[in-house]
């Protein structure tokens, strides 16, 4: 059995000034193609390590084509985005002259848009469709965060998304989808899809899996997977940042055989999810109330989740209100994990550690993410800004962050990058030398995922608004492609 896989993968916010290019796509978790996807991805929690367990499991050989992710940023290009996927399709084209194939998996996410095309997954699962044609299986990973068409699931044999926020089951998910294109192969199911929208916005601060609201959710997901003639179900939260006409959560159950099993099903879940939207809506802190609250609580360090300036959803990670906020209140033990300013990281390096410079830090990408923090900075420690993750989430991954350096303005600690990675956990700070566990107050550009490595620090965590690009004050995005109405914005 030759199964073909690799994906392009990106999670773009239309909200987003810089614009994602072949060069982003390099940067990201990288390009690789042919057998370096394998020796990249072997052993790691990621959907192509699942494929790759699956594919030992089973004794099918996986034949890697072009596998590519650029971290979440702004649009991509149309020029850049044909680049990619001719390259992956001449790719599927050559493996196929070679030999037939009998499947293909794809390692996708979900919320990809590219300039001209609102669904960037669609775009590409028909196009891999058009090259193997109607009788080859083709099961696509996709993220929680994928925003889902109809386009996609109609293209595709069938879809398995991410049960998790922070994602720590990718691999188990990749595990999922091999073990199904085996029975699909040897024709011991056929699956049929049913596809809900369900027209409201969900708070990431709602979204923590392991946790209440969303927690209960994935218990009825699970009970339903686990009824006859049910071969998955994907409950997708969907991503606000992209003004695309189908942004929002939805459904999708994949049944076996039964078109008429797979739809009810799906109805029955959409309902059930749509019907308490309210619960899985919440309206942010400010800065302000989240550290009331914590000092009220005494649960030591109190994390905010500066969650508008997530880099991991294409935020630039340059916003100024926390660290500002953290400067006026003279916070002690405060840290903000971090700031991107490619800038003041050259010139601490420049100036070396114990150098004290006048300086302004971040605030440089766009008005909306607040104006420079100006003030003396001292430099307490440099580095190259490459880590290894600690996991759960991406365990065993290599990451880079670039030019980087610690450094003190106002007394509070900032540590300055060159790259927009989202703080999963605390394996860079440690690589500056900082100690997450001595902080009092620490503010990280992430919304969920930093609880990956954050939550064991014990302490207590709130997810605010503060200034920046995603806002999770959704009127102000003023989308003007979506769906009317949506909760909570029209009743
Ligand atoms: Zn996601």
């Amino acid at each position: 059995m030759r199964i073909a896989t690799g994906g392009i993968s990106h999670e773009t916010s239309t909200y987003a000034k810089s614009p994602t290019t072949l060069r982003d796509f390099e940067n990201g978790l990288g390009q690789y193609r042919g057998q370096a996807i394998l020796d990249r991805f072997a052993g790691t929690n990621i959907c192509t390590g699942g494929f790759m367990e699956g594919a030992k499991k089973h004794g099918f050989e996986l034949i890697p084509l072009l596998w590519t992710f650029a971290y979440p940023s702004g649009l991509i290009p149309h020029a850049d985005y044909q680049t990619l996927k001719g390259e992956f399709l001449q790719r599927l084209e050559e493996a196929m002259r070679a030999e037939p194939i009998d499947g293909v998996l794809l390692d996708l996410h979900g919320a990809m848009v590219v300039e001209g095309i609102d669904d960037g997954d669609g775009d590409f699962v028909e196009s891999v469709r058009r090259v193997v044609g109607p009788e080859c299986p083709i099961v696509v990973t996709f993220d929680l965060h994928g925003n889902h068409t109809a386009r996609r699931v109609a293209a595709a044999d069938a879809i398995i998304g991410f049960d998790t926020y922070p994602h720590v089951d990718m691999a188990e998910r990749g595990r999922e989808a091999a073990d199904l294109i085996v029975r699909i192969v040897n024709r011991e199911v056929r699956p049929v899809m049913a596809f809900r929208q369900m027209p409201f916005f969900w708070s990431a601060s709602a979204q923590v899996t392991s946790h209440p609201p969303i927690d209960e959710a994935f218990r009825l997901v699970f009970e339903v997977e686990s009824r006859p003639g049910i071969l998955s179900v994907t409950l997708a939260t969907g991503f606000p940042w992209a003004d695309v006409p189908d942004m929002g959560p939805s459904i999708i159950v994949v049944a076996d055989k039964d078109q008429a099993l797979a739809e009810e099903t799906a109805t029955e879940l959409a309902d059930w999810v749509y019907s308490r939207r309210e619960r899985w809506y919440r309206q942010p802190p400010t800065i302000a109330s989240a550290l009331e609250s914590g000092v009220a609580a005494g649960k030591y360090p109190i994390m905010l989740a500066d969650m508008a300036d997530n880099t991991g959803g294409g935020a630039s990670g340059d916003s100024t209100e926390v660290l500002q906020t953290f400067i006026d209140r003279q916070l002690p033990d405060a840290l903000v994990l971090y700031m991107v300013d490619p800038e003041l990281a050259n010139a601490a390096h420049a100036h070396g550690v114990g150098a004290k410079f006048e300086t302004t830090v971040g605030g440089k990408s766009d008005p909306i993410q607040g104006p420079p923090v100006k003030g003396t900075v001292e430099v307490v420690a440099l580095s190259d800004g490459k880590f290894t993750y600690d996991g759960p989430m991406y365990a065993g991954l290599t990451g880079e962050l670039g030019t980087s350096a610690w450094i003190r303005i106002g007394g509070v600690n900032v540590a300055v990058v060159t790259r927009r990675v989202q703080p999963l956990d605390q394996a860079f700070a440690r690589s500056l030398g900082i100690d997450c566990s001595q902080m009092k107050y620490i503010a990280v550009k992430s919304a969920v995922h930093f609880r990956s490595g954050f939550e064991r620090l014990g302490g207590s965590i709130y997810n605010i608004d503060a200034r920046a690009v995603h806002t999770h004050n959704f009127a102000t995005l003023n989308h003007q492609k979506r769906r009317h109405p949506m909760y909570p914005l029209e009743k």
